[in-house]
């Protein structure tokens, strides 16, 4: 099984959802976690105390990851605390769904800098001290929407898309420093991002996924896991996508 001792990580959005069960699993597989959040403080608490009661370590962090000034704290804290960071995955993410005719410049822009804006602000900060210490595991994770689209989030399956090139760019960048630079593309994960959608998409997308199901959080979080070990040391630039076989 894929080990991550001595690895210090950090999680975006690790409060809820799917960044909540990478974060856990990664703690469980020997890394110290830095538990990100921006407005759940006591969801990151809770998740904090989860891998503590387990034997892990944890730290939640506040910090707006979409703004610089966030995503730069959040990399110094950690380094300050712990003094290396070996592992960031970028999951921090949103959706304001609806048509392009009903959509508002505003939903774009939100959704634009929640989900692609702070991919690109924290990787800057944590590759300035990975270089460093010539080690580096960034997981971007995307979505299944950025590589197929779909209808009602042409804002997100642009930021996902975003995160795409950017995680190839990146990794050409990086790779000559030991650091890699992979993302990983979810299908339907049930959590409060999708748990309003009606029922009629639903039952429509069922029908769509091989697997006969939605994905489960740890289906991504495995998969995440493993792109930060030592094991996936020859991988980079590549988009794992984690969805039943639905967009194949
Ligand atoms: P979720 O349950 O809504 O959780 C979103 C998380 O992002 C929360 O922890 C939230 O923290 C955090 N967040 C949002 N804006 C932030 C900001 N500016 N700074 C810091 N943290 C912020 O969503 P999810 O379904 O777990 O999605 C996680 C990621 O997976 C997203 O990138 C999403 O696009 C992607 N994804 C999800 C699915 C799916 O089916 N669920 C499929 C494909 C891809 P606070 O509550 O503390 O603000």
């Amino acid at each position: 099984m894929t080990q991550l001792t001595d690895k210090i990580a950090i999680v975006t959005g690790a409060s809820r959802g799917i960044g909540a069960g990478i974060a856990q699993l990664l703690a469980k597989r020997g890394a110290t976690v830095v538990v990100n959040y921006n407005s759940s403080p006591d969801a990151a608490n809770a998740v904090v105390e989860k891998i503590t009661s387990e034997g892990g370590k944890a730290l939640a962090v506040k910090a707006d990851v979409s703004e610089e000034e966030g995503a730069n704290e959040l990399v110094k804290v950690t380094v300050d605390t712990y003094g290396k960071l070996d592992i960031l995955v970028n999951n921090a993410g949103t959706t304001r769904d609806n048509l392009i005719m009903m959509m508002k410049p505003d939903d774009f822009d939100v959704v634009l800098k929640t989900n692609l804006r702070s991919t690109w602000l924290c990787s800057k900060a944590a590759v300035k001290t990975m270089m460093r210490k010539r080690y580096g595991r960034i997981i971007n994770i995307t979505s299944i929407s950025g590589i197929a689209g779909n209808g009602g989030q042409t804002n997100y399956s642009a930021s996902k898309a975003g995160i795409i090139g950017f995680t190839k760019s990146l990794a050409r960048e990086v790779a000559s420093r030991n650091i890699t630079v992979n993302a990983v593309a979810p299908g339907f994960v049930l959590t409060d991002l999708t748990k309003d959608l009606p029922a009629d998409i639903t039952s429509k997308l069922n029908d769509n996924i091989p697997l006969g199901r939605w994905g489960a959080i740890d289906d991504v979080a495995y998969s995440t896991a493993f792109l930060a070990s030592d094991e996936a040391a020859y991988i980079t630039g590549h988009v794992l996508v984690v969805d039943g076989g639905m967009a194949m």
